[in-house]
């Protein structure tokens, strides 16, 4: 016998129920929530000492610091030249005001033709499905994106989906963000239900760094509504280190693969993180280990506060040419830049 109490448990089946059921979280929401967020706390977890505080405080005031405790543990304690802490630390050269280093690096707020809508390219419309991300990269481009004013609601929604619905020359929906994956299951199914009722659509791809910061987000509820639809599914992962690529990352990926997912992926070249061949060539081969292949290598995109990590085009295009010597051409990122107003990335 149901009772009340346990029926109001159960997870919702329907996102129009009139009575919004009580859900308990899953186990990856419940690592989101709890990701640190604290600049000091990063600091001590990871013994780094003193001297890292100011930076981390005053690069936290510019855009916060998050790291999940999964991603966390896959660093070095006591190494601040982590290459993964590297992408999460503030420092303080991200207060600098650098020449050329603006806040919308990519002219992204001249392409939407509706909130959480952006089309620049041909064939293919990008979907801002969830303005949170599970992480805070320092290098983001959208680091100062108005998120407040592209976070979907259900009406959002609907007008998206019929800019979509009324343009038969798109053929591929990207989930994008923030992180597409940091909205629920119930949200993402909800959407995907009326993409693929879409008859000119043929690709859900998704954009996303989730599998990786907190690998449990691929369970059971994402493989459920993923491996259901009629759309050709490609996921685009965010991977810049080797490092990055643990077991549960490994079996998150044969979890997707299973749903009839395939699995590329995109790095930005980060000075002080993957600006070697040796770095570049083994995180090709470990992706190709989990069953992804590299798609986009992209320079840096000038956004404000994350121009330390610049690497010069002439560097980028060595590292490129080195790479290609050790490598099959299979496992080598196209490196490529976006520029505004182009009409697709632009390769180097
Ligand atoms: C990068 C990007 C895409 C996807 O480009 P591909 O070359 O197909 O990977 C689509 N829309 C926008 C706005 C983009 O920035």
């Amino acid at each position: 016998m149901i009772t009340r109490s346990s029926a109001l448990l159960q997870r919702p089946e329907s996102p129009s129920a009139d009575v919004k059921p009580l859900s308990l979280p899953s186990a990856w929401q419940t690592q989101l929530s709890q990701a640190i967020r604290d600049p000091r706390e990063l600091c001590r977890r990871l013994g780094l000492d003193d001297s890292w505080l100011p930076g981390a405080e005053a690069g936290h005031v510019l855009f916060e610091v998050r790291v999940p405790e999964a991603f966390l543990a896959r660093m070095r304690y006591g190494d601040p030249h982590d290459p993964l802490l590297r992408q999460v630390l503030p420092l303080i050269a991200e207060s600098a005001n650098v020449p050329g280093y603006v806040t919308d690096p990519l002219e992204e707020a001249e392409h939407t033709p509706g909130p959480g809508l952006i089309h620049k390219y041909a064939g293919r419309v990008l979907l801002i499905a969830s303005p949170a991300c599970a992480v805070n990269c320092r290098y983001c481009f959208r680091r100062h994106f108005p998120y407040g004013d592209n976070s979907p609601s259900r009406a959002q929604w609907e007008r998206s989906l019929d800019t979509l619905r009324q343009d038969a020359s798109i053929h591929e929906a990207i989930l994008s963000g923030g992180d597409p994956l940091a909205a629920s299951d119930r949200q993402l199914a909800w959407l995907v239900e009326r993409l693929e009722a879409i008859p000119h659509l043929k690709r859900l791809r998704l954009h996303t760094r989730l599998p990786v910061v907190i690998p449990d987000r691929i369970d059971d509820a994402l493989s459920g509504w993923l491996g259901a639809t009629r759309l050709q599914k490609v996921m685009v992962l965010h991977i810049n280190h080797a490092q990055e690529i643990d077991q549960a990352v490994v079996e998150a990926c044969e979890r997707l693969k299973s749903a009839g997912v395939t699995l590329l992926n995109q790095s930005v070249l980060l000075r002080g993180v993957n600006d070697s061949v040796a770095a570049l060539a083994q995180l090709s081969e470990r992706l190709f280990e989990a069953g992804v292949l590299p798609y986009y290598l992209h320079v840096l995109d000038p956004v404000a506060g994350a121009a330390h990590f610049d690497v010069p085009d002439e560097e980028a295009r060595e590292l490129i040419a080195g790479l290609r010597e050790v490598l099959p051409g299979f496992l080598l990122p196209r490196l490529v830049r976006e520029v505004p107003g182009e009409a697709s990335k632009t390769p180097l």
